[in-house]
């Protein structure tokens, strides 16, 4: 990977005294967990970078592992969407792993804890253990199932296993302590019945684990040595390290957590953007809009620019949200090093030049990349006497500094002629339906022979040759910094942004583009950055999406919001 040395964190430090202390006797070994239950988003990229990079920084291992224990919410088909999104990003992991795979391991310790007293079978509903497990200043109050004899829990266990009872009908709860001041740490459960289809392993299981009691043990069983999560587990730790003990793991994982990344004017959370989905706010995961990896992905969004955007923010305890600003600076910085310079015009304005020969096309050089760009190439862009230029780069009245196209102005073509503005042709309603102008012949390429100065130089298309195509503006999903701040969860659809997607019809792009391969990235010269949709563009009918604009057009209006 091209990136330099990652930035120090206060894990990245744990990790590396890890090894200089050898203080789990094994390489470093970390995981990252997702649920099958959704696509991944660019939080998630923190976590895949963190875990992957700490991972190849210190020569251990990070093993992807689909922490699969609802039956309810997961499916293969985010299985494949997972690992496609991770491969993409640039990262292979170790071993695939899936904590359904460990039921049988999970079940085992479930029985030893109950042989040496450690869990027991509860019969209340689980309305009442909620009730019963009492508040931050009120102890539990235990369960009248709390004293079962161990052989009867035995008994219980292994008819909950086997089918006998309903849903609800029992669960298996750790015997800790219903008084812990974390609450945690009051009798969790750790199995309940759920009869119900597993994607992976269909009808095998009726009793499926915890979080709490599939994660530490299954970090426990693949040797990870930090298990990096999110601070909303900060209070889980206690029950992990409780788990990953009395199942008799030597040098067990340490959960250590860190801030989760909340990124402004959009949503990090798979169950809400879900309904994102479901609702129709989007057209799909992989929507443009979306802060998935898949719709990152179809907005022209790099890896790279992502790899680049988690090592900025870096890692913390303390959390904080992150401004929008900051991820497009390096979608910006990314894409301006890497993307070649084409010209579309988006809104498109007829330009008639009276004295270009009838019916002739010539080709122009034109470069692809500026000069503080290592990269280098060309291409030829037809140019003819009828051109396309954008409407918004001509003005009848200009205010001053208007330096584009005005009557009897002169400006550049970008790599074509000088030309100047004599007639504005307009329809009975005023409109302006074309402009006449002339151009001068010994200015090809862009300057005049003479030395004289044009201050505006304006891109355009030739309209004999250029091609008519669809361009997507895509702009922030939500019109609020902060859309749950209500904390109300159905209130955060209700601040959609209506602009979020403008569909531009008859833009017309210069006609190189037609041979480049689906999924190809430009700058359109002073327009933005955007890309081929991977889904609907065909030769037919390009389809540009804007990934992101030239400048942070947001920061203007934001001191306002
Ligand atoms: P979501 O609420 O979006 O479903 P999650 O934590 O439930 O997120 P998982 O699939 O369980 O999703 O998460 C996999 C890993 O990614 C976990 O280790 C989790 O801590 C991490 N992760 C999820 N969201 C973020 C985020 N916003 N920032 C950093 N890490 C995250
Ligand atoms: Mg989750």
């Amino acid at each position: 990977m091209s990136e330099a040395q990652p930035r120090n964190n206060f894990i990245r430090e744990l990790v590396a005294a890890d090894v200089a202390t050898g203080r789990f006797g094994r390489p470093v070994a970390t995981r990252f967990p997702p649920e099958p239950n959704g696509y991944l988003h660019i939080g998630h990229a923190k976590s895949i970078c963190l875990n992957f990079g700490l991972a190849q920084e210190f020569g251990g291992r990070c093993n992807l592992r689909f922490d699969d224990t609802n039956p309810f919410t997961e499916d293969m088909k985010y299985v494949e969407a997972i690992r496609h999104d991770i491969r993409w990003l640039g990262f292979e992991w170790s071993e695939e792993r899936y904590a359904s795979d460990y039921f049988d391991t999970l079940y085992e310790v479930a029985e030893r804890l109950v042989r040496n007293g450690g869990a027991y079978v509860d019969s209340q509903d689980e309305e009442a253990i909620r009730e019963n497990r009492g508040t931050v200043t009120e102890p539990g109050t235990p369960s009248p199932h709390r004293g079962r004899s161990v052989e009867e829990n035995l008994d219980l266990l292994r008819r909950m296993k086997a089918g006998e009872f309903p849903d609800g009908a029992h669960v298996l709860r750790a015997k800790i302590d219903m008084a812990h001041p974390n609450m945690i740490m009051r009798d969790p459960l750790l199995l309940r019945i759920r009869h119900a289809s597993h994607y992976r392993l269909g009808d095998a299981w009726c009793i499926y684990p915890l979080y709490d009691f599939a994660h530490g043990l299954s970090d426990a069983i693949e040797g990870i040595t930090r298990s990096l999560c999110t601070l909303e587990f900060k209070d889980n730790r206690d029950i992990y390290d409780w788990l990953v003990r009395a199942a008799g793991y030597e040098h067990p994982p340490l959960q250590v957590e860190f801030a989760r990344l909340e990124l402004d004017y959009t949503i990090v959370s798979k169950r809400k953007l879900l309904r994102l989905v479901n609702e129709g706010h989007v057209t799909g995961w992989d929507d443009p809009r979306m802060p998935t990896i898949a719709g990152l992905r179809r907005r022209g969004v790099t890896p790279e620019a992502i790899r680049t955007f988690a090592d900025t923010i870096g890692v913390a305890r303390k959390p904080a949200r992150v401004e929008m600003a900051t991820f497009e600076h390096a979608v910006r910085n990314d894409l301006n090093m890497r993307v070649p310079r084409v010209m579309c015009v988006v809104s498109p304005l007829k330009v008639v030049l009276t004295n270009y020969p009838e019916g002739q096309v010539e080709e122009l050089e034109a470069s692809y990349y500026p000069h503080d760009v290592p990269l280098t190439g060309s291409r030829m862009i037809p140019f003819s006497r009828e051109l396309w230029i954008e409407r918004e780069d001509f003005l009848e009245n200009p205010p001053k500094k208007f330096f584009r196209l005005t009557p009897g102005r002169e400006v550049r073509l970008r790599y074509g002629y000088l030309i100047t503005c004599r007639e504005v042709v307009k329809d009975d309603r005023g409109q302006i339906i074309e402009l006449h102008c002339t151009y001068d012949p010994t200015t090809r390429g862009g300057d005049a022979p003479d030395g004289r100065k044009v201050q505006g130089t304006i891109h355009w298309v030739s309209a004999a040759r250029g091609i008519d195509c669809e361009v997507r503006l895509y702009d922030k999903l939500f019109t609020v910094p902060d859309p749950e701040a209500g904390g109300n969860d159905d209130d955060f659809t209700a601040y959609v942004n209506p602009e979020s997607l403008v569909v531009v019809q008859g833009a017309k792009v210069e006609p190189s583009v037609l041979s480049d391969p689906v999924e190809s990235r430009y700058q359109f010269e002073r327009v933005g950055y955007f890309v081929q949709d991977a889904t609907d563009s065909t030769p037919a009918r390009p389809v540009f999406n804007r990934t992101v604009t030239l400048r942070d057009s947001w920061a203007k209006v934001k001191p306002q919001a």
